[in-house]
């Protein structure tokens, strides 16, 4: 299954993303969490990225696209993916396409979360996560039941630098600029569906749920049985194949043998007896004729001591029978 999730910050695509990583058993891979972690951590990446993500700005195509492949090298994403943040301008869905038509697994789906402006404002500036098992809460919508602590594991709860009002309006200014094109590139495509962004998660997960049940699973079931033929096919033709070359392999040995038999002396007659004709040369005769030289014997006398033995001396043609 390989899906990606289309939206503005703070549509929900990230929290649907996991429900679907739950149900399909698939990996979520969202370019922002790889970068939050790479800024947390302190690499020369983090470092690099973290002043562009706090502007609210996109970080460079080049560091997206190492991120993306390298996570696709990893085992777990051959069965599929679900991306979040993803491509987020039309050169990264360029991107995408190609390096998908080279793994030969082409994107199945682009499901765009809709979700009007100024709810997407409230959603993200009142949001707050747990760093400790992710979860998610909004100050506006679902508040901790004790204020600032995650309900489920207590840790104190943080704010995203890049979610405040100032870096809002600019991140929601950038995803109209340059990721909300993506919308007419994956129509042009056929590959997009929409569902609204409004109302409960649960709610909002059955409309995806449906869409990926419909587009998706037909398509897989469809796609198995091609494999299945196109296997049968390869098995049949390499079956084929090898029958041909036991054959030929059966038919130069026999040549072998008629070429080895032609070549014994004849065995003559004592005097007096009638001589029979020579025989008609068979088949097998005509067949040996055309068969390859059999390889040179070792001359019976040995060459001086310091010449080498002629390995590649023609040995003398078998006598056409008369
Ligand atoms: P997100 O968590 O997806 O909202 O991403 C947070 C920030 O990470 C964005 O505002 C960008 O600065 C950066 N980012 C995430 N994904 C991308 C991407 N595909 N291309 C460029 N920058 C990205």
């Amino acid at each position: 299954m390989r899906i990606v999730l289309l939206g503005a910050p703070g549509s929900g695509k990230g929290t649907q993303a996991k429900l679907l990583v739950a149900k399909y058993n698939i990996p979520h891979v969202s370019t922002g969490d790889i970068l939050r972690s790479s800024v947390t951590a302190g690499t020369d990446l983090g470092k690099k990225a973290k002043a562009v993500m706090d502007a609210g700005q996109l970080v460079s195509d080049d560091i997206v696209l190492g991120l993306i492949q390298e996570r696709f090298a990893r085992t777990d994403a051959k069965n599929g993916f679900i991306l979040d943040g993803f491509p987020r301008n039309i050169p990264q869905a360029q991107a995408l396409d190609a390096m998908l038509a080279r793994l030969g697994r082409p994107l199945q789906l682009s499901l765009l979360v809709d979700v009007p402006n100024d709810v997407l404002m409230k959603r993200i500036t009142g949001r707050r996560s747990c760093p400790s098992c992710g979860s998610v809460f909004n100050i506006y919508f679902s508040q901790p039941k004790t204020s600032n602590k995650c309900d489920k594991c207590g840790t104190a709860l943080q704010h995203r630098s890049d979610d405040n009002e100032a870096t809002v309006r600019s991140r929601l200014q950038v995803y109209e600029q340059q990721t909300a094109p993506l919308v007419a590139y994956y129509k042009a495509q056929g590959k997009l569906r929409t569902v609204r962004g409004t109302g409960s998660i649960n709610e909002i997960f059955k409309s995806i749920s449906d869409i990926v049940e419909a587009q998706i699973r037909p398509l897989a079931d469809v796609m198995h049985k091609i494999e299945e033929e196109e296997a049968a096919k390869a098995a049949k033709v390499a079956a084929e194949k090898l029958a041909v070359k036991e054959a030929a392999k059966a038919a130069a040995k026999a040549a072998a043998a008629a070429a080895k038999a032609a070549k014994k002396p004849a065995v003559l007659p004592k005097a007096g007896k009638k001589v029979a004709p020579p025989a008609k040369p068979s088949k097998k005769d005509i067949t040996a004729k055309k068969a390859p030289p059999p390889k040179a014997k070792p001359a019976k006398k040995p060459a001086p001591a310091k010449a080498k033995p002629k390995a590649k001396a023609k040995p003398k043609p078998p006598k056409k029978p008369k």
